[in-house]
């Protein structure tokens, strides 16, 4: 059963006007990066929860979420003008399955993203688990907008910290920069360009987590189900491993 807290918010950074970052003070609940926990507050007169993939590694004193404002959304509206000292309820313990315990080993590890749901991926990077399981790991963040890649600071330092064992292919659909594939993730495995910007193979050795836009995932797991990697599942494991926001 979830136990709410009261949260006391410590910031709130916004990246673009309408991705931000929220971070509330917490205890330091035990939980698996890549795991989620609920946010509520009271809007008008309807206490309104909703579910939010905690980007901190494990261990942290505090709780941060990566989130989009979504224009006529009920609580995300709400969250985004929350100011340092605002308080919110978390419950815990957290929960979910997208996380590496649910993943098989592999020859590579891909973490595939649009928007916000690169926030699982960067609570596991930030874990030993990871770089210890698996000889490379590539992470895909695909956004509309250049610059809504955010967190490229954190990920820089991983790029120095495993040179030569982690790649970060940024990509970008609306716009055509340098340092960023210009595309949809799909069709950017389909022409093999995220494959040879990161110099490594997506195949059946591979393991795959996808996390983001419920297009994006669709699309993605059709096309990775034609190049033999099947869905992982705890009874019978597989190559590819989802988490949908929406
Ligand atoms: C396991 C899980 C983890 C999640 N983690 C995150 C997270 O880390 N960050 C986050 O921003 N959201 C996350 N979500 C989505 C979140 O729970 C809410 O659905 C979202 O914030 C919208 O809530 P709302 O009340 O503002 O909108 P609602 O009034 O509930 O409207 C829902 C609509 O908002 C849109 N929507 C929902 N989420 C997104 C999104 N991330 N980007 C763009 N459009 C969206 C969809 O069109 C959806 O139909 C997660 C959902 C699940 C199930």
């Amino acid at each position: 059963m979830a136990n709410w807290h009261i949260a006391e918010v410590i910031s709130n950074h916004f990246w673009t006007d309408k991705l931000f970052s929220l971070k509330v003070r917490c205890p330091a609940e035990k939980f698996t990066a890549g795991q989620f926990v609920r946010l509520a507050l009271q809007v008008g007169d309807k206490r309104v929860q909703r579910a939010y993939s905690l980007v901190n590694p494990p261990g942290s004193d505090y709780a941060e979420f990566y989130l989009t404002y979504v224009d006529d959304g009920l609580l995300s509206p709400a969250l985004a003008a929350l100011t340092s000292g605002d308080q919110i309820e978390v419950s815990y313990p957290a929960s979910g399955f997208f996380t590496l315990d649910e993943v098989p080993d592999g020859d590579n590890l891909w973490l595939l993203a649009t928007g916000t749901g690169v926030g699982p991926y960067l609570s596991m990077l930030a874990t030993q688990e990871p770089w210890q399981r698996f000889k490379h790991i590539i992470l895909v963040h695909a956004a509309r907008w250049a610059n809504e890649l955010s967190y490229t600071q954190l990920i820089g330092q991983w790029q120095q910290q495993y040179a030569g064992q982690f790649s970060y292919v940024p990509v970008v659909s609306r716009e055509s920069v340098p340092d960023a594939l210009y595309g949809r993730i799909p069709a950017l495995i389909t022409d093999q360009q995220l494959q040879q910007q990161s110099e490594q193979k997506l195949d059946s050795h591979s393991q795959v987590m996808i996390c983001g836009n419920p297009d994006m995932i669709k699309d993605t797991k059709a096309l990775l189900e034609t190049l033999g990697l099947e869905k992982n599942l705890r009874r019978k494991p597989g190559n590819v491993t989802v988490e949908q926001y929406w």
